[in-house]
């Protein structure tokens, strides 16, 4: 028997068959629900590696759910425009979204917790680091090779591209991330998180027509969010922070708004 279902590659039931048996001559279990349960514990053992293999395969940096955020903490944030994003259409309607703001505020932590949930729906999902992605291009000697990185990352359902801020001053910087984005364009999900505005994209791409063909076909079916406020790393430890512990490129977004100090949410 054993050597049977591992012939046919059946694991699970390799693990469980024995305990199949006795329960189902105890409970008079009928064959076809002897069957069925033992089919079916196959099949859910084979979704949750899955899981796991598409989460290693992801590379988040940490695991984070939305259940884990405090929405109270970032009003700014419409709760249910975050939980839509959690929804199979931000895939295939080829959706994005932005979330920009200084360190501590979350953004990594909610663009983990949808990339969790849309494994959990049965996506792929890609977790990378602006700066770690232009090195990874930048790597390929070949050209067929920098072809092939790029088709890979197109087939991905929804990819984080984390931290766009900081990219290396390279020609090619620009015309990569161009392009990343357009093989997305109404195709597939994208979230990126940046500690700059997006007029500030020009100046870390290094060509402001280029930002701006990119911002256009991002936003097309996609949402920003500016998220201010204090790092949630920091909470408590204001007292040895100093008043340009934020960078002035956000204390000027958060001038002028009157009543809603900060809570800008920029739709183009
Ligand atoms: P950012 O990417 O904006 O720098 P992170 O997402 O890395 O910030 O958040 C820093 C840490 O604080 C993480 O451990 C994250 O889980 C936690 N955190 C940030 N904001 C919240 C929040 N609103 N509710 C719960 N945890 C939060
Ligand atoms: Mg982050």
């Amino acid at each position: 028997m054993e050597e049977l279902l591992t012939q046919l590659k059946l694991a699970r039931i390799r693990e469980v068959y024995r305990d199949w048996i006795n329960k189902a001559s105890k409970e008079e279990i009928s064959y076809a629900d002897f069957l069925h349960g033992l089919l079916s514990e196959e099949i859910c053992a084979r979704e949750e590696n899955q899981i796991q293999r598409r989460m290693r395969q992801a590379s988040f940096p940490f695991e984070k759910t939305i259940e884990q955020f405090d929405f109270s903490l970032r009003p700014e944030l419409k709760k249910q425009v975050i939980l839509n994003c959690m929804d199979e259409a931000f895939i295939h309607q080829g959706r994005s979204l932005v979330l920009i703001g200084p360190p501590g505020l979350g953004k990594t932590h909610l663009a983990v917790a949808i990339g969790v949930k849309m494994i959990q729906l049965g996506y792929t999902v890609k977790f990378i680091m602006a700066q770690r992605l232009v090195n990874e291009y930048l790597q390929q000697e070949e050209m067929e090779e920098s072809q092939k990185l790029l088709r890979s990352l197109a087939k991905i359902d929804l990819l984080i591209v984390d931290e766009f801020g900081y990219l290396p001053h390279d020609k090619e910087a620009g015309p990569l991330f161009y392009q990343v984005i357009s093989d997305r364009y109404e195709q597939k999900g994208t979230i990126i998180t940046s500690n700059k505005s997006l007029t500030a994209w020009a100046e870390i791409l290094h060509d402001s027509s280029l930002a701006a063909a990119l911002i256009d076909r991002l936003m097309h079916h996609g949402e920003v969010f500016y998220l201010s406020g204090d790092s949630y790393r920091l909470r408590g430890k204001q007292k040895y922070l100093s008043g340009n512990a934020i960078s002035e490129e956000f204390q000027l977004e958060m001038v002028d708004d009157g009543e809603n100090r900060g809570e800008k949410e920029v739709k183009l």
